[in-house]
């Protein structure tokens, strides 16, 4: 019999769990919200190649709808200073979160000292910053990379180096801290370009960013990037090249450099050999608030030989294939 597919709940949010971060150098809790919205516009007209927010996005859904998932959101809320809201898009687009919701927001969580939420830069204007509450918010950046040829080529963001800096300096003359994200590993890049475009990405990030947050590359449904990796035309990243990048970077910087891998671990995530990746994983996540490069130290496994052959196997043979599935018949995905 065919699964009949649930039709999704517009007046709830799509999960709510919660976890730690940082707010000036400490150590809090975070409630982490992800409400269900129009969805990103950018994603209607492609979208970018790693991206399957918008199968959470609904058309018709209407501001009430947003009000009850942000009073379902609130019924779990329990004090947490920070408070993380996706939208699978951007929360400062009208169009997705129209200002009287967004105003709703702020007050149901009254009490956290922030509102993290990501934007696209075309929505970071000053008549924007103006409206939101003064010393409550940080604005996450989805740069990806300070690279506009693999910004467009391999990830179709569909915007520039220069969008990302104009709204840097507007967030910085409205006093909002910054959170950038960078992506390890798009599409089209070998495991040794991917580590250097990041590493590369971290210093030019640092000139604007409070936090810098690494997301390696992670399998989404219905994506180009899903597409690439059921034909093993690329593997998300080693978590040694995680580690290396965050190593590398953080000397280049002393803001916070972080990472806590979506799919970390599995097949569609940053991986090793499934041996060793809890034990790197738990040392990348103590490495993230800690900013100790120490805790990146003394890890190793027998797949690190690998990692490293194949990086520079990648290289000579100008490939950017998961070489592993085809040379060892790893199993079907
Ligand atoms: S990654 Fe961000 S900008 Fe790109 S399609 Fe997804 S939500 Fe839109
Ligand atoms: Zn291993």
């Amino acid at each position: 019999m065919r699964e009949e597919r649930q039709a999704p709940d517009k007046t709830s949010p799509v999960t709510v769990w919660k976890e730690d971060d940082m707010i000036d150098g400490q150590r809090v809790r975070a409630m982490v919200v992800i409400l269900r919205t129009k969805g990103c516009w950018w994603a209607k007209k492609g979208g970018c190649t790693m991206c399957g927010y918008n199968v959470e996005s609904l058309d018709d859904l209407t501001s009430d709808d947003l009000r009850s998932q942000i009073s379902k959101a609130a019924l779990k809320y329990e004090g947490e200073r920070m408070v993380k809201v996706y939208t699978s898009g951007s929360f400062l687009d009208e169009n997705e979160m129209p200002s009287d919701v967004r105003d709703v927001l702020f007050e149901t969580f009254a009490k956290a000292d922030k509102v993290l939420f990501e934007s696209r830069p075309e929505f970071i204007t000053e008549e924007m910053l103006a409206k939101l509450p003064k010393g409550r918010c940080v604005v996450a950046l989805g740069l990806e990379t300070e690279s506009d040829d693999v910004r467009s080529k391999c990830i179709r963001k569909g915007f520039r180096r220069a969008d990302i800096e104009k709204a840097a300096e507007n967030l910085k003359a409205a006093g909002i801290p910054i959170r950038t994200y960078l992506i390890l590993k798009p599409p089209f890049l070998t495991e040794k370009q991917a580590m250097d475009d990041t590493i590369r990405s971290i210093a030019f990030a640092s000139s604007f960013s409070d936090s810098i947050s690494i997301n390696p590359l992670n399998v989404q449904s219905g994506t180009v990037v899903e597409d690439m990796w059921r034909r093993g035309d690329l593997r998300p990243p080693w978590l040694w090249s995680l580690v290396e990048t965050l190593r590398e970077g953080k000397r280049l910087t002393s803001v916070r450099v972080m990472s806590a891998p979506s799919g970390g671990a599995t097949a569609r995530g940053a991986h090793n050999c499934g041996k060793c990746d809890r034990k790197v994983l738990d040392a990348v996540e103590r490495f993230s608030f800690s900013q100790n490069l120490d805790d990146l130290e003394g890890l190793d496994c027998e797949c690190r030989v690998r990692w490293r052959a194949e990086v520079d196997l990648q290289g000579v043979m100008r490939t950017t294939v998961d070489m592993s599935r085809h040379i060892e018949d790893e199993p079907e995905l």
